[in-house]
């Protein structure tokens, strides 16, 4: 739930105007509009990699105003995989699990768990660098994944490298959606992309919603 909220960058430029809205769980809900007009900054500011200026954030009961990114029930699909080249698929989807000091045995139903929902079972003893992109958006998805988010959160930056890859990420975050249950954020400037059945679009200009309707 988003209550009354701003965003004032440092220079006065002010991106998100007194934006309220109820996201309800599991639902998958699109950020539509035009480049420039605050979807990533919403995106960001959920996220907890962008102050905020006024308004509250809640994650159920929980406000996440002040909660340190890494401890939101969240995950971030990131601009450009983010993936470490020199660790193999397996470490690269074990690694948040890693850093919340897990049990062996738990990491590794886990990540053999997502390496099975996307498919790439057989790389995960290879390296990064060897594998094709197609595979590495995968990658990172299982990765933002395996730490059973509550919601997952997807910047249109994710996947702009061509549309046949495009096609695949919206596939998969709508499998992670359906067959996971993960609340999903997606940010789009493609009117294509807002035609999927199921999703809540929000379209944005200026800072602020325009109109909410149900696909
Ligand atoms: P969108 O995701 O819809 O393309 P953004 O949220 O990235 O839009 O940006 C919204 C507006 O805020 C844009 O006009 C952008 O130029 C501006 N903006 C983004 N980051 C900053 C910043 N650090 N300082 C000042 N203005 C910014």
């Amino acid at each position: 739930t988003l209550e009354n909220l701003n965003k004032t960058y440092p220079n006065g430029f002010v991106s998100v105007k007194n934006l309220s809205l109820h996201i309800e769980d599991g639902e998958f809900v699109t950020f539509f509009g035009p480049s420039g007009c605050g979807k990533s900054t919403i995106l960001r500011m959920i996220g907890g990699m962008e102050d905020i200026t006024s308004g509250e954030i809640y994650l159920g009961k929980d406000l996440l105003n002040d909660i340190l990114p890494r401890d939101r029930s969240l995950a971030m699909a990131f601009q450009n995989y983010q993936l470490y080249s020199h660790l193999n698929v397996y470490d690269n989807i074990a690694l948040g699990l890693r850093l919340r000091n897990l049990p062996r045995q738990i990491i590794d139903s886990r990540v053999k768990m997502a390496a099975h929902f996307f498919n790439i079972t057989d790389i995960l003893e290879k390296k990064i660098r060897v594998i094709n992109e197609a595979q590495k958006q995968r990658v990172a998805l299982g990765r933002a994944v395996v730490c059973k988010p509550k919601v997952l959160l997807v910047d249109e930056d994710f996947a702009r490298q061509n549309e046949y890859r495009r096609k695949e990420m919206m596939r998969d975050i709508r499998r992670i959606n359906k067959e996971l249950g993960i609340t999903v954020l997606y940010v789009t400037n493609k009117r294509g992309e807002t035609e999927i059945a199921g999703q809540k679009v929000i379209s944005m200009r200026d800072g602020e919603v325009v109109d909410i309707k149900k696909i």
